[in-house]
């Protein structure tokens, strides 16, 4: 009725209409909607120190993948009769202010694992309880809710994917139809003296100099993720005999994996809803892929390192991290400079850097090569500074799966064969021996015959100055020897992982006193 209760869906990441259980209850029995979306300064205003275009905590490909997002979303809703109500300030209290202010029974938003999340939450809940007002929060950006798992395994995450696939079994949703569609939406409710604004552009939040080609390729928003899904399994037979570590790393006009991830960390697109399509799929061929290698294989490790990171304090740090070895890493500001603006003087793992920077998307095995070099393989350095440049510049950037993957690739936890390393001149040879990646990503390499390409330092000076690119001028001599720096760093991680045997033993022991 139209005196009936109002609710407010709370945007956050779940930036769709498909498959989004929390809007769906909120506009059930519901005269009227409000939907909502919080712009958090801290994560958009610019940053003029940081070394590119962007917030402290976001680069602008990342900041702008948002916003087309947003802007989307709030076009889905009008067509369904509604709109966004973008708002901005420190989130909870912008969100209790709005509570207070308009007449809702009842708050709906997807359920968040990240401790960012968490925190606010908690805020919220608390005050909607206080006054009275029911709160719906599904379990909807993963397969599985990680809380689940955990208690399925006597309170603690599983460690291994095998250990993590035996917990998790079916999804409980996969056996009926997930909602994907919704016919209209109840209107918006009277806003009162609450400012609303429309989804600002990046100019409007102050980003003004920045080169149009320093963007990435990737439009945000649930449309385009839709899209890409569709195209992605169009092809039948490339989705069911997708093998994950047999991609090309350095394929950039096609990339050889479906560049879904920015979508999934928005929650442009549900990852069950891929889920679906890809069971979908695999019904109508004859054979198909499987875990770990398949695509259903590469959505069940999201959820392996959500529920992981869930279940494990200062999952995101070594120190405190009971999962994380500890390793003396070196401190060293110039190495790290030079690897986070791609001046290692190694092409590979340069381009890939640049590919990071511009496109805010690389290859999972270019992400393996450039994160192997930083720590275990050549410069030894902290896998969190690593880390912090991934999570700033990624558009799919996601707290659980890149702390997960840099403690893999770091061998801090996961996996633990130091010996097998990277290297930064044969490995992206054997996909692209010409060298088209490099010269498409550091184009002062452009010129560079094939044969040196991968280590340029080794070209006659004549054969530099016909390339027009001078080597520890134009482009940088490399900051160190592969062949040396690997093998200290194996004997370092060696000594490394024989002391964190001796301490696992002495904790163990004192354990094992307190039980006495
Ligand atoms: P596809 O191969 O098409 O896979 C489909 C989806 O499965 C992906 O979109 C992603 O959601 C999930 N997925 C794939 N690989 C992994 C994986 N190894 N772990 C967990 N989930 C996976 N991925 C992120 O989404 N955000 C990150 O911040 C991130 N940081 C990374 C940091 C490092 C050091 C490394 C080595 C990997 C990181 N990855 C991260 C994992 C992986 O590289 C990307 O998910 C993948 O390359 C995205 O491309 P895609 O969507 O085409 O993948």
């Amino acid at each position: 009725s139209a005196t009936g209760s109002g609710s407010l869906m709370w945007f956050r990441k779940g930036l769709r209409i498909h498959d989004n259980p929390a809007l769906e209850y909120a506009s059930k029995g519901s005269a009227f909607v409000y939907p909502v979306f919080v712009i958090d300064p801290h994560y958009m205003e610019p940053d003029p120190t940081a070394f590119s275009p962007g917030s402290t905590l976001a680069g602008l490909n990342r900041i702008r993948f948002l916003l087309e997002s947003l802007v989307d979303l709030d076009l889905s809703l009008k067509k369904l009769g509604s709109r966004l109500l973008v708002l901005k300030g420190e989130p909870s209290e912008v969100v209790i202010r709005c509570l207070k202010q308009w007449n809702v029974k009842k708050i709906c938003f997807e359920y968040d694992t990240d401790p960012y999340y968490q925190a606010l939450d908690m805020k919220v809940k608390n005050y909607a309880s206080s006054a009275g007002i029911e709160v719906f929060s599904p379990v909807s950006h993963t397969l599985f809710n990680p809380a689940d798992i955990i208690q399925k395994n006597g309170g603690k995450p599983p460690l291994s994917y095998q250990s993590f696939l035996k917990l998790a079994g079916q999804p409980s949703w996969a056996s009926s139809l997930l909602s994907v569609s919704l016919s209209s939406l109840p209107p918006v409710g009277d806003i009162g003296s609450c400012e609303i604004s429309e989804v600002p552009t990046v100019r409007e939040l102050g980003y003004e100099d920045y080169e149009q080609d320093e963007l990435t390729p990737f439009r945000g928003g649930e449309s385009e993720a839709l899209k890409r899904l569709k195209e992605s399994i169009s092809n039948k037979e490339w989705v069911a005999n997708f093998e994950k570590p047999k991609g090309d790393p350095s394929a950039y006009v096609k990339p050889a994996t479906t560049v879904l991830s920015p979508y999934l960390k928005f929650g442009c697109l549900s990852s069950r809803y891929f889920y679906q399509c890809l069971t979908d799929v695999y019904k109508n061929v004859k054979k198909h892929t499987a875990p770990p290698v398949s695509l259903v294989g590469q959505l069940l490790w999201r959820d392996f390192f959500y529920t992981v990171a869930f279940g494990t304090p200062n999952f995101d740090q070594m120190k405190g991290n009971r999962i994380c070895k500890q390793i003396p890493w070196n401190n060293d500001d110039e190495l790290l400079a030079a690897w986070r603006e791609a001046r290692t003087g190694f092409p590979w793992i340069d381009a890939i850097m640049v590919q990071l920077r511009k496109w805010g998307w690389m290859h999972h095995l270019a992400r393996h090569c450039v994160a192997c070099f930083l720590t275990r393989g050549d410069l030894f350095i902290h896998w969190e500074k690593g880390r912090d440049v991934f999570e700033r510049l990624l558009i799919d950037s996601d707290l659980a799966i890149n702390n997960g993957n840099w403690l893999w690739l770091s061998c801090s936890s996961f996996f633990y064969q130091y010996h097998r390393i990277y290297s930064p001149i044969s490995f992206g040879k054997k996909y692209d021996p010409n060298g088209n990646y490099i010269r498409h990503f550091l184009p002062i390499l452009k010129d560079m015959p094939k044969e040196y390409i991968y280590e340029p330092w080794t070209a006659p000076l004549s054969i530099q100055k016909k390339s027009k690119c001078i080597i520890g001028i134009d482009y940088p001599k490399p900051v160190v020897s592969h062949d040396s720096a690997s093998k200290e760093c194996k004997r370092k991680l060696a000594e490394a992982y024989a002391l964190n045997q001796k301490l696992n033993g002495q904790v163990s022991e004192d354990d094992l006193k307190t039980l006495r």
